[in-house]
């Protein structure tokens, strides 16, 4: 744009209190925005885009209308607050051919900026206004002291970006305007000129310099569903060096060393042998796969993805025994201590018989029994550790440890995944997850793994019936589950909330728990779980429920990961609609455990939303195919719902959304492999980690 002052190179890494325009009160409110320095500030990207282009008449407009007038104030006046009428400033803007009232409530201060002749730009709803007769007016505009030509605020396609407590959009949005136009030029573009060409992408600073202040002739629909040019250079940028950092990363993984286990596998057979099953052809074929990569001197990086109840936990233990067995230790990492807790208990069961040490290692050990612990993982006493996120600690060290298994990845972080290998010399990394994800979200988080899939349920399992329904069925719901107790099997009730003061409307499940009880089972045992109750009664419940001492758990959602009671038969859950699609299928995995049939229920409100809720829900009670499930949980989300990847873990991903750039994600990741199969430069590569490093939790310049 020619009318640009001359760009100025100041460093990204500016921070935001050394820019011009930033004034002292405005730095708490860009930090909680996630603003601190010059490159913060520019990938602040609005929410969405105004059409301010069109400068109207101030005669023509027309009451409904929302519309940009630009004139020169007149006849300015101050109504002062009485009583409970609210005071207001008032004036005219006039142009060339008349004039419109304009009225700002509260903001009487106004009348000290617009005087009689100072030039303004207005942008608002015009309508009537009270009174008789009514007169058309603007109420509340934006509006900008101009000559009407330029500005940040109308007379343009007009950007509005994400806000918190203590700053206006106007501010923001000024801000922006000034620094994108001063800064985003000379910002330096790492995307190699070969790629950017190939894939004709704008330069960055044109890229952000186009997000902050599009041209006058730019595609509004475009840039309002994150798809204009400007938009898919950063999310290509992003996706290419990510993909450059994870395939790069994967590269290093295979050409380097480590010594194979040569030892024939002993321990497997007998846990095997001690079965009261045999294993599904797809954990044979499974184990026979993660075999092979143990035997190859080289280090696994490998995802086994297969649905709830396909028998995943067996298949890590079997690796956690090859590594015991060639003189290296295992840890299992999962994202709940409940579920920590319950896996030891599974493995301990299973390993102890064969003279193995299986430990625990959570947040929540007497400081004594931690550091008994720390000392078996330091003297390799310990041969498997089943822990949460407290296994990253600092203070843990393993003598030797070789094997990584990470239960239910999408809770964790790909960083998370990364340093936990950190702990090992290059230690063997098996990833596994139920949760199935499309195809473009599993490259993108896990483009550094193998794939294995589990996909293959044990045999007699049917699958869960499921119903969705509203409160007319709840009695006939209650005598459902009776029955189901009374022919010796057990039930859940999820919430989502744990108290009432977090949802008033939400049925406390502290509440339920006790008026369940009292009323349509009373004379049944039920049982209560939730996220703040004291970790010892949550384990002793759990235990109980698990032992077949309670009939009915009432629960919040702590149960949904990994919970393995095979005696229970239903799974009902209240105020289904608050649920996505992804963690409901999670949650009715926790029954049809065993041979004996699965029902799950949702229960949703008969409130407008829960009359929503029964037709996005329905395709629960018609497929079980979890994949099916996972794109339909996507598509369901708005485009630009990019936080709703949170199930999924936090994937790092600043301005890709894996469904919306589906294209330019398979782009990216060609580009990227292309680029890495002409032999890379070590800047190149340098500059991925950089950009990701902190993000992944890879070494820098390693
Ligand atoms: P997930 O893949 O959801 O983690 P689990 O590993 O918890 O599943 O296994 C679900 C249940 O199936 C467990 O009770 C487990 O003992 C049982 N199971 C695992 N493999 C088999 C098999 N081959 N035959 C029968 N039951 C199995
Ligand atoms: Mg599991």
């Amino acid at each position: 744009m020619a009318t640009l002052p001359a760009a100025s190179d100041l460093p990204l890494a500016t921070p935001i209190a050394e820019l011009s325009g930033v004034t002292g009160r405005m730095v708490g409110p860009l930090k909680s925005l996630a603003i601190e320095t010059l490159g913060d500030a520019l990938a602040h990207l609005p929410l969405r885009y105004e059409d301010r282009r069109i400068i109207q008449g101030a005669r023509h407009t027309r009451p409904g209308e929302v519309a940009t007038v630009a004139g020169v104030v007149a006849d300015p006046r101050v109504k002062e607050r009485r009583g409970r009428v609210k005071g207001y400033f008032e004036c005219l803007v006039v142009d060339a051919g008349g004039a419109l009232p304009v009225r700002w409530y509260n903001q009487t201060y106004l009348a000290q900026h617009l005087t009689e002749g100072t030039p303004v730009v207005v942008h608002g709803r015009v309508d009537f206004v009270g009174g008789r007769p009514a007169r058309l007016m603007m109420i509340n505009p934006e509006h900008e002291l101009s000559d009407g030509t330029t500005g940040a605020h109308v007379g343009r396609i007009c950007p509005v970006y994400p806000l918190t407590r203590g700053i206006a959009q106007r501010t923001v949005r000024e801000l922006l305007f000034h620094l994108a136009g001063r800064h985003a030029p000379a910002v330096p573009d790492h995307l190699p000129e070969p790629v950017r060409a190939a894939h004709d992408l704008p330069g960055r600073g044109e890229a952000l310099l186009g997000l902050h202040r599009p041209p006058a002739n730019a595609d509004l629909d475009a840039l309002n569903a994150f798809l204009s040019p400007y938009h898919r250079r950063l999310v290509f940028e992003e996706l290419y060096f990510l993909q450059l950092a994870l395939l790069w990363a994967r590269q290093q993984r295979t050409t380097e060393g480590r010594p194979p286990y040569r030892t024939p596998p002993s321990l497997g057979a007998r846990l095997i042998a001690a079965l009261p099953f045999s294993l599904t052809g797809a954990q044979r074929r499974a184990v026979a796969e993660i075999e092979e990569e143990l035997r190859r001197g080289a280090p696994m990086g490998r995802l086994l993805q297969g649905d709830v109840g396909s028998g995943k936990t067996l298949v890590a233990l079997l690796a956690c025994l090859r590594a015991v067995e060639n003189g290296e230790q295992a840890a299992l990492l999962v994202p709940t201590e409940l579920l920590a807790r319950q896996h030891l208990a599974t493995v301990r069961a299973l390993a102890e018989p064969l003279g193995l040490r299986v430990e625990l290692l959570v947040g929540s050990l007497p400081a004594r029994q931690r550091r008994s612990v720390e000392a078996d993982l330091a003297s390799g006493d310990a041969a498997i550790t089943v822990g949460t996120h407290a296994l990253f600690s600092d203070g843990v060290r393993f003598r030797r440890l070789g094997l990584v298994v990470v239960d239910e990845q999408h809770r964790f972080g790909v960083a998370q995944r990364l340093a936990m290998v950190e702990k090992g010399e290059r230690p063997h990394l098996l990833a596994m997850t139920a949760t199935p994800i499309p195809r473009t979200l599993a490259l993108t988080l896990y483009g550094d793994l193998d794939l294995t899939l589990l996909d293959e349920l044990p045999p007699g399992r049917q699958p869960v019936e499921t119903v969705v329904r509203g409160e007319a069925a709840r009695a006939r719901l209650y005598d459902g589950v009776r029955r189901q107790v009374e022919a010796g099997h057990q039930a859940y009730f999820v919430y989502p909330t744990v108290d009432r003061e977090t949802a008033e409307s939400a049925r406390s499940a502290t509440r339920m728990a006790a008026e369940l009880a009292d009323g349509p089972f009373a004379g049944l045992r039920v049982g209560l779980v939730h996220g703040r109750m004291a970790t010892e009664a949550r384990e002793a419940t759990m235990a109980a429920f698990t032992k077949g001492e309670i009939d009915i758990l009432v629960a919040t959602t702590v149960i949904e990961v990994g919970v393995d009671v095979a005696n229970a038969t239903v799974m009902v859950v209240e105020h289904a609609e608050r649920f996505g699609l992804a963690q409901l299928h999670q949650l009715r995995g926790r029954v049809g455990r065993s041979t004996a049939p699965g029902y799950c229920v949702l229960m949703v409100g008969d409130d407008e939303e829960g009359e929503a809720a029964k037709k996005r829900l329905a395709i629960l009670e018609r497929t079980t195919d979890g994949f099916a499930l996972a794109e339909a949980d996507f598509a369901q989300r708005g485009p630009g719902e990019i936080a709703g990847l949170h199930q999924w873990g936090d994937t790092g991903l600043r301005f890709a959304d894996p469904v919306r750039d589906r294209d330019t994600f398979i782009e990216a990741r060609r580009a990227a492999a292309t680029r890495l199969a002409k032999g890379i430069t070590g800047d190149e590569v340098a500059r991925a980690i950089k950009l990701w490093g902190d993000r992944l939790g890879l070494v820098e310049g390693g």
